[in-house]
C-alpha cells in the first residue's frame, strides 16, 4: 500500500459491513485500503455482564447484543432467511429475481464457508398441504429455505469470518464510535480521533446506528423519509402445538390481512423450543424479543405477531408513535414487559399471577422479569382487535395457538429506519458515500442487510476499476 492506494470506509461490522468488507477484500487488488470501525467488540468478547439473561441492557455501553464484530445477527438465532421477499424487497434491490438469487446465495456462501453445520430447512416438498390450509383462510404462507445458526454457534461463525477478514489485510478499529463524517470524507470519532479522508465510505450502522444515520443525512443534506411500523405481541405456546409447521419451517412466514379492518398482519422470528429475552433501551422502555440454540431447548415456541402501521400527516414520524406506546406498556408493567393470558385479553380482565400459572405454558422469561397485567390498556384497539383476529386465523392453520392459556407478551415492537435515499447502486446523493442494512432503512434480517452491503460494495469496486 502506498500513499495514493485507493480506501475504503466502513462503519458497521454487521451484516452488511461484514460482506461488504469480504466482497471488497477478495475481489480488488491488494493495495485496496479498507477499514472497519464498529462501536462494540469482537464477537467472543461481545457478554453482557449486567446478568445471566440474555438481554438488551442499559448497564453495557454500548450494547454487547447490537453492537460489535456481526452486529445485531451475532447473538440472534442466527436465522438466514433465503428469499427475496422476506428482510426487504431483494428484488427491486437487485434489478430483477435472478439478481436476489444470486446475491442471496452470495450472503449464504459467506456463512457456510466457516460452518458445515448450518442446518438447512427446505420446505418445498411438503409446503403444499400448509399452503392449501393457509389459502383457504386467506393466509399466505411463504415457503423459505432457511438455516439456522444457533445464538450457541454465531459467535463462533462471526469470529471466522472476522479473522480471515484481519488476514486479507482488513483493518479493524473496534470500540470506536464514529460520530460524524465530514463532506471531505473524514470520520470523527467519540474519542476524538480522525480517520481518513477515504475515497469511499459505506456507512451500514444497524438498528444501534439509525437515529445517528437519520440525523447525519439531514446534516448531509441527503434526503430521508419514514417508513412504517411493526407493532405487536409474542406469542409462547408448547413446543408440541407448533412441532409440525416448524417441521417444515424453521421460522414459519404468514401474512394475514384481518377481518375487520383489512389490515396487515404477519407472523415473525419464531423460535421452536426458544424462549423469550428481554430488552431494556436506553430510554427506560421495555420491549421482548426471542432466539433459540441448536443444543439448549425449552418446552415452549415463541413467535412475534406483528400489525403494520402506516402514518401519513401529521404524524409521520411511526418511532415516535412506537416510542409513545412502549412507555404507556413500561409505564404499567411497572418497568417490566406484561405478559397476558390470551384468555384474559379475551374476557377483557388483566392477568394476575394466579391467573398465568394456570396456564399450561409455563413462561420462559422468568416470572420476578415480567409482569403479569392487562395489555389491552397499553395498545389502542385498532391494534389489539387486529392481534387477537390475526390470532384467531392462524389457529386455523396452526391448531391450539389461540388456546386460553396461549401467553402473549408487550410491548413488542419493530422500529424502522427512516429510509436514506440512494440509487440502484446505495449512493446516497453525496458523492461516493453508500449505505447500506438496517440502518438506513433498507433491509430486516441478516442475509437482507447482507445483500445491500453486497450491492454497494459491487458498485464501489465498478468505480475502483477506473481509479
Ligand atoms: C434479538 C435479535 C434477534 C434477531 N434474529 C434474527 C434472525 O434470526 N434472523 C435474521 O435474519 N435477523 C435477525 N435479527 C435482525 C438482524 O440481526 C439484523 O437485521 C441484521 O443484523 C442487520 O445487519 P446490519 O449490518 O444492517 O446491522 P447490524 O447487524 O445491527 O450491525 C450494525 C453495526 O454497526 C455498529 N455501529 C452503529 N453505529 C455505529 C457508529 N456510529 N460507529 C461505529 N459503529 C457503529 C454497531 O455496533 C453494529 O455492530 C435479529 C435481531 C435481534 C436484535
Amino acid at each position: 500500500m502506498n500513499e495514493t492506494s485507493p480506501s475504503v470506509g466502513i462503519i458497521g461490522a454487521g451484516s452488511a459491513g461484514l460482506v461488504a468488507a469480504d466482497y471488497l477484500s477478495s475481489t480488488n487488488n491488494a493495495d485496496l485500503l479498507i477499514e472497519v470501525f464498529d462501536a462494540g467488540k469482537s464477537a467472543l468478547e461481545r457478554r453482557c455482564p449486567a446478568s445471566n439473561q440474555f438481554h438488551y441492557c442499559v448497564q453495557c455501553k454500548p450494547c454487547n447484543i447490537m453492537c460489535g464484530v456481526g452486529g445485531a445477527g451475532t447473538y440472534s438465532s442466527g436465522i438466514l432467511n433465503l428469499h427475496p421477499k422476506i428482510g426487504g424487497n431483494l428484488v427491486a434491490l437487485t434489478g430483477s429475481e435472478e439478481a436476489a438469487k444470486e446475491a442471496i446465495e452470495h450472503v449464504e456462501h459467506l456463512f457456510t464457508r466457516y460452518s458445515d453445520g448450518i442446518e438447512l430447512y427446505d420446505p418445498s416438498p411438503n409446503q403444499w398441504d400448509i399452503k392449501r390450509i393457509a389459502s383457504a383462510e386467506g393466509i399466505e404462507f411463504i415457503p423459505i429455505k432457511q438455516r439456522l445458526m444457533g445464538s450457541d454457534h454465531s459467535p463462533e461463525i462471526i469470529n471466522k469470518i472476522h479473522t480471515d477478514l484481519v488476514k486479507q489485510g482488513v483493518i479493524f478499529h473496534l470500540e470506536t464510535t464514529v460520530i460524524d463524517i465530514r463532506l471531505d470524507r473524514t470520520f470523527l470519532t467519540r474519542d476524538g480521533e480522525e480517520f481518513g479522508p477515504f475515497d469511499y465510505i459505506l456507512v451500514a450502522p444497524g438498528r444501534f446506528g439509525m437515529i445517528w444515520l437519520s440525523e447525519l443525512a439531514e446534516k448531509l443534506g441527503i434526503p430521508t423519509k419514514y417508513e412504517p411500523l411493526d407493532i405487536g405481541v409474542r406469542v409462547e405456546v408448547k413446543a408440541e402445538i407448533m412441532k409440525e409447521i416448524c417441521d417444515i419451517q424453521r421460522d414459519p412466514k404468514f401474512h394475514i390481512f384481518t377481518k375487520t379492518h383489512d389490515d396487515f398482519v404477519r407472523t415473525f422470528c419464531t423460535n421452536h423450543q426458544g424462549f423469550v429475552v428481554l430488552e431494556r433501551y436506553e430510554d427506560g422502555t421495555v420491549g421482548v424479543n426471542g432466539h433459540s440454540f441448536m443444543e439448549k431447548k425449552s418446552k415452549n415456541t415463541n413467535f412475534a405477531l406483528l400489525a403494520r402501521i402506516n402514518l401519513t400527516e401529521p404524524l409521520e414520524d411511526s418511532t415516535r408513535f412506537g416510542k409513545a406506546i412502549a412507555n404507556i406498556a413500561t409505564t404499567l408493567g411497572g418497568g417490566k414487559p406484561i405478559v397476558q393470558r390470551l384468555r384474559d385479553l379475551r374476557n377483557g380482565r388483566r392477568s394476575t399471577l394466579k391467573r398465568l400459572k394456570k396456564s399450561n405454558v409455563t413462561p420462559t422469561l422468568s416470572y420476578e422479569a415480567i409482569t403479569p397485567g392487562d395489555i389491552s390498556l397499553a395498545y389502542p384497539g385498532r391494534i389489539i382487535m387486529n392481534l387477537l383476529e390475526g390470532l384467531e386465523q392462524l389457529n386455523e392453520v396452526i391448531p391450539g395457538v389461540a388456546s386460553d392459556s396461549t401467553l402473549l407478551y408487550a410491548p413488542e415492537i419493530k422500529y424502522s429506519a427512516k429510509k436514506i435515499e440512494t440509487d440502484d447502486t446505495l449512493e446516497t446523493t453525496v458523492e461516493n458515500l453508500y449505505v447500506a442494512g438496517d440502518g438506513a432503512g433498507l433491509s430486516r434480517g441478516i442475509v437482507a442487510a447482507g445483500v445491500t452491503g453486497l450491492i454497494s460494495a459491487r458498485a464501489i469496486a465498478t468505480k475502483l476499476e477506473t481509479f
